[in-house]
């Protein structure tokens, strides 16, 4: 019999998968798990904070309810990222993340389809100074896409971090700025 196993990434993918399923938010599920030395520190999960009101519960997302688009306005959105929780999660149990992976795995919750994750301006920062070494993304053709975390410092130390090429939810505001446009045409 032969037994076709997963590759390590698509194993561990699967589990931020699983952990997406936790979300809170009707706009985008969000998974993310730690690894280092082959085991899991660490996860987290889009969510409220513990023991306050999240999205599903108040039966709406507020940036979906002010069309914000995607990457935009975060201080509006009654979330903890899952990167960030999966940061804070660690600081709770007492572990480092020093040289460590994230895995990261996102997904559309009206298709249930993977989406190209990749985190948002604060989680970035956020991950450069927990000392997480690789950042590992899921993509909408069911792959990974592997970042190295220096080389978004070595970026922002050249360039200004505003001048980000890489940056969730780009593409996605360009469509929603054309879609607004061509209403407007109407
Ligand atoms: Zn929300
Ligand atoms: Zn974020």
């Amino acid at each position: 019999m032969k037994i076709k196993r997963p590759s390590k990434d698509l194993y561990y993918m699967g589990i931020a998968q699983e952990v997406a399923r936790r979300s809170t938010c009707y706009r985008r599920f969000f998974g993310t798990i730690v690894v280092k030395d082959d085991q899991i520190i660490s996860t987290g999960y889009v969510g409220a904070p513990r023991k306050t009101k999240d999205c599903l519960e108040h039966g709406n997302c507020l940036r979906d309810k002010l069309n914000i688009p995607h990457g935009q306005r975060y201080e509006i959105c009654r979330s903890v990222h899952s990167e960030q929780n999966a940061i804070i999660n660690s600081a709770r149990a007492g572990v480092s993340l020093l040289d460590a992976t994230v895995y990261l795995y996102g997904e559309d919750p009206k298709t249930g389809k993977a989406i190209e994750a990749f985190p948002c301006f604060i989680c970035k920062k956020m991950i450069i100074n927990s000392g997480v070494a690789t950042v590992i993304c899921s993509t909408d053709k069911g792959k990974v896409k592997k970042y190295k975390v220096s080389t978004w410092a070595n970026e922002w130390h050249k360039n200004d971090i505003i001048d980000d090429k890489t940056q969730y939810g780009k593409k996605e505001n360009k469509k929603a700025t054309k879609r607004k446009t061509k209403k407007r045409k109407k």
